[in-house]
């Protein structure tokens, strides 16, 4: 098992698979995004070691994100691949949806359990606004084609000031009154060129909450209000679905953090919102056994920082988030 030095046991990898993505969110990636050459990002031999040396290391739930994830080829031979792995326990996907419509089945045939699906607005307009050029209509094809997979659904909405944060979040929390799924709420966090952006454009969990508590009625919370990840979740009178919060920014979840992430060109990011990362690409391609990877693993996994420096103004400004896999 991998413990980092505070005596978390970090054993949820998440991993991009590519840094590219078919939408430009405005919250996510500059529009004149520039993306590595492809022979820079881990290849799918060098991934699936990778998958099955932090499986040995204890790592038993895996999270595939990126850039956008159904993008890269051969997607569906990977997840196969992974989920054949001994000892990988969860496997699941952050996707836009748009390419879940023809995906969705053979993802789930080839053993892809649960996908977050992002959907910040229903209305065309502003899903156009947010994403620089999506369509809302592709999402929903990819979230009924997800349903009809047996895919367990939740669905992701980052909310940004003046862009969705009205009657868009009283829309998404109503889903829940319908059906079965989680909506979260995540609070914009800020990332290398688009910070200033992002910093002026949070909207907190207790501002969320209000909102639609005043449109909807009470939220319950769930559990006691214990996390369910990373999320803090809550139900209105009478639904089958569940409302979360992600608030990384006004309640950091730090203390119970027990996450590592993979970025697509094979460096280990031990914090989202830190540039701390250990190379792990270079070794790999130099020829590393096993045992030697294994060993520089579990030692950048023993200097996982505790948690993140928001608070004293100290921003990730290496990479966007598009880069890291949120
Ligand atoms: N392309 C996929 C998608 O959008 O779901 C996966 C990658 S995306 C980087 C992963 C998650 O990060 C999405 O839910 C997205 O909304 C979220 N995200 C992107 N930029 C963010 C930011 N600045 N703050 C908080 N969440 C962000
Ligand atoms: Fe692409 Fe996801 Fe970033 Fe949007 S949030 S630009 S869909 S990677």
């Amino acid at each position: 098992m991998a413990f980092d030095r505070f005596g978390r046991n970090i054993n949820y990898l998440r991993i991009s698979l590519t840094d590219r993505c078919n939408l430009r969110c405005v919250y996510c990636m500059p529009e004149d995004m520039t993306f590595r050459p492809r022979s820079e990002l881990l290849q799918d031999d060098e991934l699936a070691r990778l998958v099955r040396l932090f499986s040995g290391l204890g790592f038993h739930k895996f999270r595939l994100t990126g850039g956008e994830p159904t993008v890269r080829a051969n997607v569906v031979q990977l997840v196969a691949t992974m989920a054949a792995t001994p000892g990988v326990e969860k496997l699941a996907m952050t996707t836009n949806g748009l390419l879940l419509d023809r995906l969705a089945q053979p993802l789930a045939d080839a053993g892809l359990q649960r996908v977050n699906i992002s959907i910040d607005t229903l209305d065309p307009h502003k899903f156009k606004k947010l994403t620089r050029w999506g369509e809302v209509e592709d999402v929903w094809r990819g979230i009924r084609a997800a349903e009809a997979a047996g895919l367990e659904i939740k669905l992701n909405a980052v909310v940004v000031r003046n862009y969705n944060d009205g009657e868009d979040v009283v829309d998404l929390a109503r889903l829940t009154l319908y059906q079965p799924w989680q909506v979260r709420f995540i609070e914009m966090m800020p990332f290398g060129d688009v910070a200033d952006f992002q910093l002026s454009g949070v909207v907190t969990q207790a501002e969320l909450q209000e909102t639609i508590a005043g449109a909807l009625g009470e939220l319950r919370p769930v559990n006691q209000g214990v996390l369910d990840g990373e999320a803090s979740l809550f139900q209105l009178d009478g639904a089958p679905g569940k409302i979360g919060f992600i608030s990384s920014i006004s309640q950091p979840f730090c203390a119970s953090c027990n996450r590592a992430r993979l970025t697509a060109d094979g460096r280990l990011r031990l914090c989202l919102l830190r540039e701390k990362e250990v190379d792990l690409m270079t070794p790999l391609r130099a020829g590393a056994t096993d045992e030697e990877l294994e060993a520089i693993i579990k030692k950048g996994i023993w200097w996982k920082p505790w948690g993140h420096g928001l608070a004293q103004d100290v921003i990730p400004l290496n990479r966007v988030m598009s880069e890291i896999g949120g």
